[in-house]
């Protein structure tokens, strides 16, 4: 008989984006064509100055164990950046690196969370946060936003999921899945909940460079003066740089979460990699001209993507102020048949698309909404056009 696994990695759900993912290279490694917007991830190489740090740290010998929680002019840098761009201090012993955002929110919950603890998770969200609670024993909260609000929490909504038990709300903006944003007036009136029923916030901000237009961008320890105190700030190097395999995420935290991460680390993975670290600190302390310009290509597939999806009929998506995803509403399109398939829910729409069209998208359900999929934008130009193609084909295809 083989092992039996663990009741809670039995209950946890494999990362649908992830998986999509996979299904995508399964069916390019047959020789197909693929049109894949499944994964959210810079298709821009990282930046050469930041590939030729990472040689020099090879060559100078970093090739050995740090200190478990980063070395310390990464930390520094990390704490100056926030410093620059909006005005938080932070110590270096306030910010803790890891092996990306997804081991810095691992560590974030596991830091906080006590079994049956509520973590307040607004939907639709990116698909790892509500297991990696579960992984602690807490418990997530998943509370609902509606599409003509931008899929932003209100004050009241917030107000309503808050119990004796809850401790944790987790804000993500810009969004994965939905690329809407936060002003800093609406976070300022849920910091103002947060405080009366003593929360604490983690916020989400690895989108923090990837905006457009005018939209403006407030982290949350900033929106009111005691925030600072109550927020643990996620972020990282993946999207900006363009660093995703190089898995290098951080944390800005009060100083005894920042401790107590530090010596969870220090037993689970020790440092991330050295090499990356110093790849880390190039990209932080070197020219910034690397992240506007992948950001102003962004734009354009950005804007492609919007007008494509206004074009075509019975498909909608709501602004798009960051990141570079399309979460785009597809309930006129269920409950209709596809190449003979019936297809009455987003799962099944994303397969059938993939299979019929192989167009790979991510169900909304795996982000807690259904009825919506959501398409990455990470990907050139070209694939854009020719995937929404496809997607129009899928459509027209499509039978009452
Ligand atoms: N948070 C959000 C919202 C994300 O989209 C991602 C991308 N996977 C992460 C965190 C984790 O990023 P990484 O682990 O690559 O730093
Ligand atoms: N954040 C990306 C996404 O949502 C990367 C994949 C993942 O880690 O989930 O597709």
């Amino acid at each position: 008989m083989p092992p039996s696994i663990s009741r809670i990695v039995q209950a946890l759900e494999p990362s649908a984006t992830l998986a999509m993912a996979a299904k995508a290279k399964e069916l390019k490694a047959t020789g197909k064509t693929v049109y894949d917007f499944s994964v959210g991830e810079p298709d821009f190489t990282t930046p050469e100055h930041i590939c030729q740090a990472a040689v020099s740290a090879m060559q100078a010998g970093h090739t050995h164990y740090t200190v478990a929680s980063g070395i310390p002019e990464l930390r520094t840098a990390i704490a100056k950046q926030y410093l620059a761009t909006h005005g938080l201090q932070y110590a270096a012993q306030q910010v803790v690196v890891s092996n990306g955002a997804k081991h810095s929110l691992h560590n974030v919950f596991t830091a906080l969370c006590n079994p049956g603890d509520e973590v307040i998770i607004p939907a639709p969200y990116w698909v790892s946060y509500a297991e990696l609670v579960k992984l602690t024993g807490a418990v997530p909260v998943i509370v609902p936003t509606d599409e003509t609000n931008n899929f932003k929490l209100t004050p009241t909504q917030l107000r309503a999921a808050i119990t004796s038990k809850s401790t944790i709300l987790l804000i993500c903006s810009p969004s994965n899945p939905t690329g809407t944003m936060y002003s800093p007036e609406e976070l300022g009136e849920l910091a103002d909940v947060v405080l009366e029923r003593n929360l604490t916030v983690v916020s989400d901000e690895i989108y923090e460079r990837l905006i457009y237009g005018n939209h403006r961008f407030a982290s949350f320890a900033t929106v009111r003066p005691s925030m600072q105190d109550r927020t643990i700030v996620v972020n990282g190097a993946s999207k900006a740089y363009a660093m995703t395999g190089w898995r290098i995420g951080w944390t800005l935290s009060p100083t005894n979460v920042a401790t107590a991460m530090a010596d969870l680390q220090s037993q689970e993975t020790s440092n991330p990699s050295s090499i990356s670290q110093y790849a880390a600190l190039a990209a932080i302390q070197g020219p910034q001209e690397c992240v506007s310009r992948m950001l102003a290509e962004f734009a354009n597939r950005r804007e492609f993507v919007r007008q494509r999806i206004a074009e075509i009929k019975g498909l909608s998506c709501p602004d798009m102020a960051g990141a570079f995803y399309a979460f785009i509403n597809i309930k006129a399109q269920l409950g209709r048949t596809y190449g003979g398939t019936r297809v009455d829910n987003s799962t099944q729409w994303c397969l059938a698309l993939l299979e019929q069209q192989n167009v790979a998208t991510v169900m909304g359900s795996a982000f807690g909404a259904e009825g919506y999929a959501r398409i990455s934008f990470a990907t050139s130009l070209e694939t854009l056009k020719a995937g929404f193609d496809r997607i129009e084909a899928f459509l027209k295809s499509s039978q009452p």
